[in-house]
């Protein structure tokens, strides 16, 4: 028996609805869902803790040997990040940890640190892992990798309705501005910007709700895989 699993790969800018769609998708297909992006949301938070100013890559950098980051799985598969044993799966959803972990993400030594956390989830389970370089940088031979993007109103407007929900203020416009201002972070920064991998498959969900994203994203990978999704069998 061969201990390689199947992996996809969901890439895409903020807000495309990579988490909520891949958290379904692993429920369907019986995968362990990996938020890439809450790992760099939790290395943002424990520079924000600090009081690092955002532009001091070196200070950003000589806390990272103090962080021991963990994830931890619920039974309904729902994802928890520790931060030196603490619970912040909440505090990492706050508004303004976004453009942390936006800048944090730009360091390459950061990048580095949480490279192999990655790859691990990947050697020992079936995974679908969303992020921004998973399929070109993190898993770069995945079974199956996902471009999944939407016009930034639509993405801007669904993150509004997502940190309503949460009972956080917002508003839209902001929001927007938000969203524009970290998609140009993201895709030009020096250090793995946000690219498509030549191989993806790409997914447009501008106008489409989340049950036609997922019926599209469902179909895409099950085509690539192959009959029955590969669900729970290994290679
Ligand atoms: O996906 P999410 O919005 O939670 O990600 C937060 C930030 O972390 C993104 O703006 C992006 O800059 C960064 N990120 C990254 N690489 C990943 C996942 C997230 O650079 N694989």
């Amino acid at each position: 028996m061969s201990t390689q699993y199947h992996a996809i790969a969901i890439d895409g800018p903020s807000g495309a609805g990579k988490s909520t769609l891949s958290q379904q998708l692993a429920r369907a297909l019986g995968y362990l869902h990996v938020d890439t992006g809450a790992i760099y949301r939790t290395v943002g938070l424990a520079a924000c803790r600090r009081g690092i100013s955002m532009e001091d890559r070196a200070g950003i950098e000589a806390i990272l040997p103090q962080l021991d980051i963990r994830m931890r799985f619920g039974l309904d598969g729902g994802q928890q990040m520790l931060l030196n044993g603490e619970d912040v799966s909440g505090e990492i959803r706050r508004h303004e940890i976004s453009a942390w972990a936006s800048a944090v993400s730009a360091i390459p030594a950061v990048r580095e640190f949480l490279l192999e956390m990655q790859r691990r989830m990947a050697r020992e389970q079936n995974v679908i892992m969303d992020g921004r370089d998973i399929g070109t940088v993190v898993l770069p031979d995945a079974d199956v990798k996902i471009f999944l993007t939407a016009q930034p109103e639509d993405r801007a407007h669904r993150r509004y309705l997502e940190l309503l929900e949460r009972g956080q203020q917002a508003q839209e416009a902001q929001v927007l501005r938000d969203v524009i201002a970290r998609d140009e972070q993201d895709t030009h920064r020096a250090t793995a910007p946000l690219r498509q991998a030549p191989d993806a498959l790409v997914a447009d969900t501008t106008g489409m709700s989340r049950e036609e994203s997922f019926q599209l994203l469902l179909k895409l990978i099950r085509d690539r895989l192959g009959e029955g999704g590969g669900a729970g069998d290994e290679k």
